[in-house]
């Protein structure tokens, strides 16, 4: 007989059902000791995988998410969510079709470990993410800096790394931001950061391209936006498959950004909710943080930052704003700006084989990253959501064999940002 802990060794170990070690919400918890009892009446709420059938338009697929249910992904025929006996009910009751898929296995917490577990420990944990951060930084000092632009809820740093030609310099040269992590289970995205900080500096002297974008672009990465939920994942040695902050129940981080927050039945009000959106715009201190390090980058009144990529998994889809709306076009969003968006998107999406699609074209969100960086700074923002294409390949947590071939996927995508950056609407024969 498999105890409850070698059960949820097999199902990590069985890959594709590793996405299946999900956490529930927790209540309200500050400090570790309290988030470790908690883990312990984690495992007391009853989780399940379903398919939502009767999905086939961006209004039901919106009225699925607005319900506040964890969303995994749609393949064209249904949605995959996580919910509770509850949030299932409530989905019936509104007449979708909902198939119990499979239940998820009882996390048996244990001592801790706080890493990944095995098959995963090419992942790269905090500690470790800092440690190559830092490594580049030494080996090319000329190139790379390191520093913080402030702390996490429960007070790690978030740190950017410059990455430019006189990097001590502020250069007048276009600026582009990657960030990684805003949702915790989405490691795959940590190390997409960490593969763009060291293709740049390690192939410096020998790509001539590479060498063209950090001479005369000022390349900013924020590795990991959301330090105490990735770190919560993995706390148990187990996936938690947990998505929000780690401030009270926890924000879902990409729903409390302020343009057009909480409008438009694209994020929840409930506390319990994967799509929180918090009590007010920016409650949540990573959002802030990003927030100011963003403004901050008007020099003389300009917004230096041009193009941006914000990096999650899994679905392998090029998104682009706005995400409140399904309309093409809004205002502060013409006609020639939502070309360029869809052609660069197009473009970058024909390099690594995602497919390309305005945000909304899934399903309404509000409160986005992506929307807030157009809508305030007229930055050129993009999501990107990684490997795999969907749930039954690997999910959330696909295994470290994939880590260099999927980050390295995303090479000519980020190139093409670089590229356009002094001018992006040069993409569609415009000039800036
Ligand atoms: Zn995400």
């Amino acid at each position: 007989m498999l105890t409850r802990t070698k059960r949820a060794l097999l199902a990590v170990a069985l890959g594709a059902c590793a996405a299946l070690v999900a956490s529930i919400p927790a209540t309200a918890t500050a400090t570790p000791a309290a988030a470790a009892l908690q883990d312990q009446n984690n495992q007391t709420e009853d989780r399940a995988v379903y398919q939502v059938r009767g999905t086939a338009t961006v209004e039901q697929r919106t009225a699925v998410a607005n319900t506040g249910i964890d969303v995994l992904g749609f393949d064209g025929a249904a949605m995959t969510v996580i919910g509770t006996p509850a949030e299932i009910a409530a989905l019936r009751a509104k007449g979708f079709q909902v198939d119990l898929h499979s239940q998820l296995p009882k996390l048996d917490e244990g001592p801790g470990v706080r890493d990944f577990p095995s098959g995963y420990a090419g992942y790269h944990n905090l500690a470790e993410l800092n440690a190559e951060l830092n490594k580049t930084v030494a080996n090319f000092p000329a190139l790379a800096k390191l520093s913080s632009i402030g702390k996490s809820h429960e007070g790690r740093d978030l740190n950017v790394i410059k990455i430019s030609d006189n990097v001590g310099t502020d250069e007048n040269e276009p600026e582009v931001l990657f960030t990684c992590g805003q949702h915790a289970r989405e490691h795959l995205t940590i190390e997409m950061c960490l593969r763009i900080a060291q293709r740049l500096t390690s192939t410096y002297a020998s790509d001539p391209a590479v060498k063209r974008y950090v001479d005369s672009r000022e390349i900013w990465l924020v590795p990991n936006v959301n330090p105490d939920g990735s770190e919560y994942d993995i706390a148990s040695g187990q996936f938690r498959s947990w998505r929000k902050n780690r401030q009270g129940a926890g924000t879902d981080l990409n729903r409390n950004w302020d343009f057009k927050w909480g409008c438009c039945g694209g994020s929840s009000g409930s506390t319990g909710s994967e799509t929180y959106r918090g009590p007010s715009p920016f409650s949540a201190p990573e959002t802030q943080r990003v927030r100011d390090f963003v403004n901050s980058r008007v020099v003389g009144g300009k917004q230096q930052i041009t193009a941006h990529i914000d990096w999650h998994t899994y679905s392998e889809l090029v998104l682009w704003p706005f995400g409140y709306t399904t309309a093409d076009t809004a205002p502060g969003l013409d006609a020639d700006q939502a070309r360029t968006f869809s052609t660069l998107g197009r473009q970058m999406a024909q390099t690594n084989g995602y497919t390309p699609q305005q945000s909304s074209d899934l399903y309404i969100t509000d409160g986005g990253i992506n929307d807030w960086m157009w809508g305030v700074h007229k930055i050129w923002s993009y999501t990107f959501e990684m490997y795999p294409k969907d749930f039954w390949g690997g999910g959330f947590y696909p295994r470290d064999s994939v880590i260099q071939r999927e980050t390295t996927r995303n090479d000519k995508a980020v190139d093409l940002l670089l590229e356009y950056a002094d001018c992006v609407p040069r993409v569609i024969g415009k000039t800036c």
